[in-house]
């Protein structure tokens, strides 16, 4: 590869950098889009639900070509203890005008995507590792790739490399994640044909079941998540890693032993596992987000720890990192101008966002969830909430206030007293309310 000039160099052919990679060529910039997969998407993992908001914003009415697997028309929370849940189930057609969100596969998806960008005009330049940035100085001019004569130099370089981002190290904004910063996800493609998959999840057509579980995950913390495709179902765990090394658990464990929970066991029984694989998932949130932008360089999507766990979002902030950090870009190459004072714009727009703001009102739950209290609230909490309301359903002869009663002791006894019952509510409501 000849040494090459561009206006942007993406370094990321996932959510965030085809996003910002589409939205220069589009503008007319000469972009280059780099990745080290065969194709972008070709190992890129994640749950499973791709939310329409942001990808919208780029590309109207995308979902009628892109490739998606079905429609989600409800959504479960589920509390599980070893043998029952408890769930919240919310199911509304109005979910399907307009659309809210889709059960995905990464390959299809983040290859349709890069695809976009590379219509608008964005150069792809797949199968090919970006090793090092190129600096003069203090400025970022380019980046060097593990190609032959692979240098590429451009007026900005746009890192979104994902969460384990080697240049986000080389750039000295973030170091290696500490262990409750991450999160490990562990999934499964199981195959089940499509009508056992309507007639056990209630579904017709294209519609979809997004499930998503908390608790019987070996009283660490973590959630888990099912989702329906056509022809399959994703099944997962996400464990923090800190709580895996440990209690010295291999994630899988975690997820083979959901799936033998009674009511998990029955909605994938029969399926063959199609797929397995394992990702890192950013759960740092708000004080983990690094510095956005430099002289000659701006940081999007999971390299920037731009993940709302709360609300399983990732794809969507990435989406709408990538195109801001690509308007910046465009604005920068409209004044010539690519040093941080110009590309800190880039930082304003993240301000104004929603992945600033929904990130800053949960900038609690990370304390939360590396506290002791995440033994209560992942240990025994799902456990106290089924039997109390086993207890509460039981026709028994044990009057309703004393069953109330019963819930109360129950819920101080799994918190260690009434002022930690107190004190786990109070810190549980300003965690997610900074
Ligand atoms: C188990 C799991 C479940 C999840 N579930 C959901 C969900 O249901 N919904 C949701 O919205 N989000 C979910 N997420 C989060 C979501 O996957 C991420 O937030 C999102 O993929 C971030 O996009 P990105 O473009 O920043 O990074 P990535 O998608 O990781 O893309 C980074 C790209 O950079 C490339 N790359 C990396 N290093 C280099 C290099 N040196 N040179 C060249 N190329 C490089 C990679 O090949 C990759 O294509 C989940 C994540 C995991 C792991």
């Amino acid at each position: 590869m000849a040494e090459e000039r561009f206006d942007c160099v993406v370094v990321g052919g996932g959510p965030a950098g085809a996003a910002a990679a589409y939205t220069m060529a589009k503008a007319g910039l000469k972009v280059a889009l780099i990745d080290r997969g065969e194709f972008p998407g070709a190992k890129n993992v994640f749950g499973g639900v791709l939310f329409r908001s942001q990808l919208e914003d780029l590309l109207p009415e995308f979902w009628k070509e892109a490739p998606l697997e079905r429609l989600i028309v409800e959504e479960r929370l589920m509390l599980l203890d070893e043998q029952g849940m408890v769930t919240l189930s919310h199911r509304n057609p109005g979910f399907a005008d307009p659309p809210n969100s889709w059960s995905a596969m990464r390959a299809q998806f983040d290859a349709w995507f890069a695809g976009k960008a590379e219509k608008a005009g964005a150069v792809p330049v797949y199968q090919t590792t970006v090793t090092e940035l190129l600096q003069e100085g203090d400025r970022v001019v380019g980046v060097r790739t593990d190609r032959e004569d692979g240098d590429l130099y451009a007026d900005i370089v746009i890192v979104a490399d994902g969460v384990n981002s080697l240049l986000g190290k080389a750039l000295g904004v973030h170091r290696e994640w500490q262990p409750d910063e991450v999160s490990l996800g562990v999934k499964e493609i199981i195959h089940l044909p499509r009508n056992v998959i309507e007639s056990r999840f209630n579904l017709e057509g294209n519609e979809g079941a997004s499930i998503e579980f908390l608790g019987d995950t070996l009283g660490m913390t973590g959630l888990g998540f099912l989702y329906t495709n056509k022809e399959s179902i994703s099944i997962g765990v996400g464990i923090m890693v800190n709580d895996l090394q440990k209690a010295r658990v291999k994630p899988y464990a975690v997820l083979d032993h959901v799936k033998q929970h009674p009511y998990i066991r029955k909605l994938i029984a029969g399926g063959e596992v199609e797929e397995y694989a394992a990702h890192l998932i950013p759960e740092g949130g708000f004080h983990s987000m690094p510095p956005l932008a430099g002289n000659g360089w701006m940081i999007c999507g999971d390299a920037a720890q731009m993940v709302n766990a709360v609300n399983g979002e990732g794809t969507n902030l990435a989406v709408l990192s990538g195109r801001l950090a690509g308007e910046t870009a465009i604005l920068a190459h409209v004044r010539g101008d690519y040093s941080l004072g110009m590309l800190d714009h880039y930082n304003e727009s993240i301000r104004a966002s929603i992945v600033f703001k929904d990130l800053k009102k949960y900038s609690g739950i990370h304390g939360l969830l590396s506290g002791p209290e995440r033994r209560v609230l992942f240990g025994k909490l799902p456990g106290v909430l089924n039997e109390s309301i086993s207890d509460y359903m039981s026709v028994n002869g044990i009057t309703k206030e004393e069953k109330q009663k019963m819930l109360i002791h129950q819920l101080r006894d799994a918190a260690g007293g009434n002022v930690e019952l107190l004190r786990l509510g109070l810190k549980g409501w300003r965690a997610i309310n900074r």
